[in-house]
């Protein structure tokens, strides 16, 4: 989930107001993902969280390769027939117990991380306010926001190749970045799939075709996000 743990804003429906709530308590169903490069790391895997029982069990059973769990609970390994039988195709996605140690020793210092990156992204904002022709990810007011990835946006100026420009021109300066992912409708799968092609979605192919992930982890120090920015921002000079 990109901005694992973010804050959603849902319109209540009864006093037409905003209200805010945590990430993972809307929905039938939520996910965070708990790959290396996430907020927290298990080393591989996530987690699926629920209150609706039946979709609990559903997925308990779909993780251990569709065995069942009869009780809305994971049946303990080698313990008698049930083991042994499937009530479902299901996968292997079972967490095994190094990562799940991970994970909770991750936990058990997530405030912490979670308050490095806001301070790198503080820094970014900052820097980046003085810098023309870039735009800087807009965080609504009251949300309490948990930073992943640092994503920039370029203004309407600047065409891909401009981007795909900039971007080698810091990578030579040893500035790790990249394009960040594609609009999921170009993914080849989604356009074999469902038939999406170049130009369905224009303004979101516009969007993505002018913003620049910048180097972001919990240690980045300020010094080193002034450097970026001021390399960006002379890139950006030589370019106009
Ligand atoms: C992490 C991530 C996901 C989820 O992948 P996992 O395999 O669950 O880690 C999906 N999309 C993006 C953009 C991500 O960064």
């Amino acid at each position: 989930m990109s901005r694992e743990l973010r804050v959603e804003n849902l319109r209540s429906k009864n006093e037409g107001k905003f209200q805010w709530k945590k990430a993972g308590t809307f929905g039938d169903a939520a996910v965070f993902a708990f790959y290396p490069n996430k907020q927290i790391t298990t080393g591989e895997g996530g987690m699926v969280v629920t209150d609706d029982a039946k979709l609990a069990s559903l997925c308990r059973s779909m993780a251990n390769q569709g065995r069942g769990s009869p009780h809305g609970i994971p049946i303990p390994r080698g313990k008698g027939g049930e083991w042994l039988k499937h009530v479902r195709l299901g996968y292997n996605y079972r967490m095994d117990e190094m990562s799940a140690a991970l994970g909770l020793a991750q936990l058990s210092r997530i405030e912490e991380i979670i308050a490095a990156r806001a301070r790198v992204a503080d820094w970014y904002g900052k820097a980046l306010e003085k810098i023309e022709g870039v735009e800087s990810p807009y965080v609504a007011p009251n949300v309490r926001m948990s930073w992943f990835v640092y994503v920039i946006r370029l203004s309407d100026q600047y065409a891909r190749e401009d981007r795909d420009q900039i971007l080698q021109k810091l990578k030579q300066r040893g500035i790790g970045c990249s394009n960040y992912f594609q609009p999921i409708h170009r993914q080849p799968f989604y356009r074999k799939m469902f038939g999406y092609k170049e130009g369905d979605f224009p303004i979101t192919e516009q969007t993505a075709s002018r913003t620049i992930a910048l180097p972001f982890y919990n240690n980045l120090t300020e010094g080193k996000v002034d450097y970026v920015v001021e390399d960006l921002a002379d890139i950006l000079r030589s370019i106009d």
